[in-house]
């Protein structure tokens, strides 16, 4: 199995939320490694303070539409992270997935073919009852796992890229997270955090520092070599959509 131009593994990583401070501490990282990275907005808090009280990065600045076109322009891409990240139940789905990528496609003027579930995972069930129907492409997760050429794309799995993961464990950092697992299996690791800050985290285990970021870049692209492409995630559905030897349901 080969990745688009024969690459033998994919590398993609999300930043959920689309705060301004990527600008300023992820995005000088991803043009030093000529990596693309990847916001999930919410739809209703474009270039806005984020209002989502008890949230870590609630009160932070978002995105505003020029900046995420000026970030697409270099290669990044962009998902629905949910029209309010209350959390997708099957009672709301049709606000918070369907109409959220309306809501989000007119405030960006650009299309969004891809849903982030917000919070945890007991929202993707609903999600994905709601997914096709809102036009979307794939949902990305936080199933923390490696993607597999014949996975699903409605079902992508994302690898917590964070300083420190939750009791009981306190996990230390692994910038190697799954990077042998991927070679093996041909796969494709999305990695997922928030935004990473200087020296720390805004949140251990829902964030990595800028530091950390650089490492795991460092490593994707010491390892991988020649072999890894280095993709966003639209970009990769894109050509897993458009290869008919693949058997992504
Ligand atoms: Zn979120």
């Amino acid at each position: 199995m080969a990745w688009k131009y024969g690459k033998k593994w994919v590398y993609s990583i999300t930043y959920d939320e689309g705060c301004e401070d990527l600008l300023r501490y992820a995005l000088p990282v991803h043009r030093r490694y000529g990596i693309p990275g990847h916001v999930a907005l919410v739809a209703s808090q474009v270039g806005v303070r984020r209002n989502v009280p008890g949230s870590s990065y609630d009160g932070m600045k978002i995105l505003s539409k020029q900046q995420i076109h000026d970030l697409v322009s270099e290669g990044w891409g962009v998902s629905c992270h949910s029209l309010t990240h209350c959390g997708v139940t099957f009672e709301n789905g049709l606000e918070e997935v369907v109409r959220a990528r309306h809501v989000l496609e007119n405030a960006l003027e650009m299309e969004v073919r891809l849903f982030c579930v917000p919070g945890d995972n007991t929202g993707y069930p609903a999600a994905r009852a709601f997914a096709e129907q809102a036009g979307y492409k794939g949902i990305l997760t936080i199933y923390d796992r490696v993607n597999l050429p014949s996975g699903d794309l409605f079902n992508l799995g994302r690898v917590p890229l964070h300083s420190e993961y939750p009791p009981p464990f306190y996990s230390a950092y692994d910038p190697y997270k799954r990077i042998h697992q991927a070679i093996d299996l041909g796969g494709w690791i999305i990695d997922y955090c928030h935004c990473p800050m200087p020296d720390k985290p805004v949140h251990p285990a829902k964030d990595c520092t800028t530091q950390e970021l650089e490492q795991r870049f460092e490593k994707v692209c010491q390892i991988g070599g020649s072999d890894v492409w280095l993709a966003e995630p639209n970009e990769v559905a894109d050509w897993v959509l458009s290869n008919p030897s693949l058997v992504f349901s």
